[in-house]
């Protein structure tokens, strides 16, 4: 969340902000940088901002909430009037009758109904012309976010008729903020060799990332007793590793939820929505967003986490319960 927290405060979202202000919001919009991670983080914080309900009460802000209903539906992928594509890796034609499919279909919660497209430039021109017949014909209540990490090979027909926004780095505070928030401390290579792109910059942290997710996905399998709870704080707890724990701990419960609305490929995945319902999982989202706040006021992390996978223990109990 602070990644999207920093892009909305970033020069390149206060620039979109004036054109929303202005009531310049076009109808397809063509977000434009190197980084693909960005690109497609920006296009969330751009959906975040569009839906959020709480800031239509005057908020000078304008900052979307991340609580409300829309937000939460954003945040955890699943609201029903944005649509991502392409579904697998490139757009294909099935993804273009999904979207001729959809964009028949009126928007529930908001609106408008937004249609993403990412890697507009990784599609061949015949997907690209699919698109672009698409553009042509959509109705006025839908939006189209594309993004691209190379406009030389987005079709010329498409460009005109999408308003290009160009994404400017992010600043040193920005990223210090995000790494910070996912690792825990902030690593100063990564963001000078970064330069400013974020998923250039979290690559670059990365590979200690996906050694502790292999851990905290088998703790969430493996937790079946109050005994070996006790072996699982001891590693958990080290300090060094403990936010980034924090946070793969959130993205699998993510993951999860996500799980009970659409099947997972995953199968680990899936299996732990048997274990994890809807309600069981806010609950544990709520305690990891305690944890974090204990961890920043310089709480022991032994106690947090102590804390954390007790109740987390409890929490699946109750769940088994409720069947
Ligand atoms: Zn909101």
């Amino acid at each position: 969340m602070e990644i999207l927290k920093q892009i909305i405060k970033s020069s390149s979202f206060i620039k979109f902000e004036r054109l929303i202000q202005s009531n310049r919001v076009s109808h397809c919009f063509l977000i434009s940088s190197e980084d693909e991670e960005y690109n497609k983080q920006f296009c969330r914080a751009v959906i975040l901002r569009l839906a959020c309900n709480k800031k239509n009460a005057q908020d000078e802000s304008n900052v979307p909430c991340f609580s409300c209903d829309n937000c939460l539906k954003i945040l955890y992928s699943f609201h029903p009037d944005i649509l991502v594509y392409p579904q697998k890796n490139t757009f294909l034609v099935e993804d273009s009758e999904s979207i001729l499919k959809n964009i028949a279909i009126k928007p529930m919660l908001m609106k408008y109904k937004i249609f993403i497209i990412n890697n507009m430039d990784k599609s061949t021109n015949q997907a690209q012309n699919k698109i672009l017949k698409i553009l042509e014909d959509a109705p006025k209540n839908v939006i189209f976010l594309l993004n691209t990490t190379d406009v030389n090979n987005v079709l010329q027909t498409i460009i005109s008729r999408t308003q290009i926004f160009n994404l400017e780095p992010l600043k040193v505070d920005e990223m210090s903020k995000i790494l910070t928030d996912k690792i825990g401390s902030v690593n100063h290579i990564a963001i000078k060799l970064g330069k400013g792109w974020l998923g250039k910059t979290l690559a670059l942290v990365g590979d200690k990332t996906l050694s502790e997710y292999d851990f905290v996905l088998n703790l969430l399998i493996n937790m079946k007793s109050s005994k070996n709870i006790i072996d699982f704080v001891g590693k958990f707890s080290q300090k060094e590793s403990f936010m980034i724990r924090l946070n793969i701990l959130q993205e699998i419960l993510e993951k999860i939820l996500h799980a009970h609305f659409l099947i997972s490929d995953d199968e680990k995945i899936q299996s732990l929505t048997k274990t994890f319902n809807v309600d069981c999982i806010y609950e544990i989202l709520n305690l990891i967003v305690l944890s974090k706040r204990q961890f920043n006021a310089n709480v022991s992390t032994v106690l947090i986490t102590d804390y954390l996978l007790f109740k987390i223990l409890e929490v699946k109990y109750i769940c088994s319960l409720k069947k």
